[in-house]
């Protein structure tokens, strides 16, 4: 019999690798190795201050200095994603939304049965303490994950704001943004304490830690997988500039929407044309690998804060309206998000209005140049190439410019910076506008997507094996089949959750 060092190696310490090392190493009897190419803090005294603070996201100092182009027509620019255990869980605004059933039971329709909103329901569940409902039909009450929502006394004065404004324009009130049902304006659902950001590496890797059996091996990155007569075997990784391999029996790649087809390609899978171009033997050949890259685009007004309203150390969002755009079919397709701050202008905090389409019908994708394991792909995202997202943004611009005009914003506010009245009037000034400043809402999915063999964009199947071959699955937000109408954090979770299940039933003695 072959002896491997690890049972199960899980490449990428993010929303998905955490969960499926924390609860595949509930077993005790298998042995897991966790990889992370940024470093590990191992308790809350060392963790940085930019990781604890959830009122900003942390930008620089744990991120991968990535780029990317929205439209065709907008400016290259940076690309936030979290680099350090905990992945972009680690860094971001902890917006804690589930998405609606409709999502999950299209991927269903697309070949995955067993991704209906039936199936997923207990891992949403599973993976939250929801701390305002605690456990009911639709909540969890004993996750690794907290969740709770803002109450009005503690609203910065923009976000309660924003909630009146809503209800003077006629919004149904919600009392749960994730109640499947639901609709309306609310203070969020969000995964933190106080201003602590509750991360994977908090809620999962916290407690599971300490396992004999789990190694967590930071500061490492992971070249590519290595396989045997068609079966992963293990990986070859680089810790401080020395190149070594590892076995296991299966391998995890966790390594988020833009790496792990990064990863794909340099271990010799993907579409044929790229592996040959970078001279990469195929071990094989599937065309899906970085296509069809989804995300939630964004735009909105600008606007000037009465002085003493906007604060670099509020909360950034607290709040949100969910709505079905004009005309559309797709429930809570939609966001309007206020920003309490954006950046400053000619000395002037200013603060946002983001509308933003949460279920987009463009696709992008990603371009490899260099097999270097350095190399950053190109992201290519397209938005708004579906004329039907660029209808949804431009209704949710104007309702927008119909909150900023309220009575509630205005008590707050002195107006709109842009667009400027000129753009508004004119649609020939306004189209171009749209186009250039549309922005990512930091949800890049669906690179490796799931679905059946005979599906030629498929990567994985239901199960998150890699078609074609033995012994590696996908576990993280590139194997979604559309991008979810949530903001990606807990639904990467919940495929972290079923997929450590799996893996945990497979490798169990
Ligand atoms: C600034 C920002 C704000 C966001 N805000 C929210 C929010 O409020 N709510 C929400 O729901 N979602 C939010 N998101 C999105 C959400 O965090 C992601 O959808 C989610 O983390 C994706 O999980 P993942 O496992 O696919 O990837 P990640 O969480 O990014 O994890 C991938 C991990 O793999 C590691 N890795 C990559 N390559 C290698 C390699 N070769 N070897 C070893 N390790 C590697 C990375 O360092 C990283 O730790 C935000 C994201 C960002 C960046």
């Amino acid at each position: 019999m072959t002896s491997f060092d690890y049972d199960l190696i899980v490449v990428g310490a993010g929303a998905g690798g955490a969960v499926v090392a924390a609860r595949v190493s509930e077993d005790p009897n298998i042995r897991v190795l966790l990889i992370e190419s940024g470093p590990d803090y191992p308790n809350l005294e060392a963790l940085p201050e930019d990781l604890q603070n959830v009122n900003h996201s942390s930008f620089f100092d744990h991120d991968w200095a990535l780029r990317y182009q929205p439209t065709t027509t907008s400016r290259v620019s940076a690309f936030p994603r979290g680099r350090v255990t905990g992945g972009s869980s680690a860094v971001n605004t902890a917006i804690a939304l589930r998405g609606v059933p409709s999502d999950y039971d299209e991927w269903a329709s697309l070949g995955n049965p067993l991704w209906s909103w039936e199936k997923v329901l207990p891992a949403f569940k599973r993976l939250e303490t929801d701390l305002d409902f605690g456990e009911t039909a639709i909540h969890g009450g004993s996750g690794p994950l907290p969740i709770r929502r803002h109450t009005r006394d503690e609203l910065v004065p923009y976000q309660a704001a924003f909630l009146d404004a809503c209800a003077e324009l006629g919004y149904q009130q919600c009392l749960d943004h994730n109640d499947p049902v639901d609709t309306g304006y609310a203070p969020h659902p969000m995964n933190k304490r106080g201003t602590l950001r509750i991360s994977t590496a908090i809620a999962y890797l916290g407690p599971a830690r300490d396992r004999p059996n789990l190694t967590i091996r930071a500061d490492t990155d992971v070249r590519r997988v290595v396989f045997q007569n068609g079966e992963a075997t293990g990986v070859e990784v680089r810790t401080a500039g020395v190149i070594e391999s590892i076995s296991a029996r299966q391998v995890v790649l966790a390594c988020g929407a833009i790496h792990s087809p990064a990863v794909l390609v340099r271990s010799g899978i993907g579409p044929r044309d790229v592996l040959d171009r970078l001279g990469i033997g195929a071990v094989r050949e599937l065309s899906g690998v970085g296509q069809h890259m989804q995300d939630h685009p964004a735009i909105g007004p600008t606007l000037v804060p009465k002085p003493g309203i906007a604060d670099f150390n509020q909360p950034v969002i607290q709040t949100t309206l969910r709505y079905t755009a004009t005309g559309s079919d797709d429930f809570n397709d939609m966001q309007l998000e206020p920003l309490s701050f954006m950046h400053y202008q000619g000395g002037t905090l200013l603060m946002g209005l983001a509308a933003c389409v949460f279920k987009s019908y463009s696709y992008g994708c990603l371009e490899f140049e260099s097999a270097d394991i350095d190399a950053k792909p190109r992201l290519l995202m397209d938005y708004l190439s579906d004329e039907r997202d660029y209808i949804k943004l431009v209704d949710g611009l104007r309702r927008a410019m119909e909150i900023c005009a309220t009575k509630a914003v205005a008590a707050v506010s002195d107006g709109v910076r842009r667009p400027t009245d000129a753009e508004l009037a004119d649609p020939a000034l306004l189209a171009p506008w749209i186009r250039r400043n549309s922005a990512t809402g930091a949800h890049p999915s669906c690179t490796a997507r799931m679905g059946p063999a005979d599906d030629e964009t498929a990567v994985v199947d239901e199960r998150g094996m890699v078609h074609g071959l033995r012994g590696l699955r996908i576990a993280d937000a590139s194997i979604m089949v559309r991008v979810p109408s949530a903001n990606t954090n807990i639904p990467t979770i919940m495929i972290g959750e079923r997929m450590g299940a799996w893996a945990r039933e497979e490798l169990g003695t």
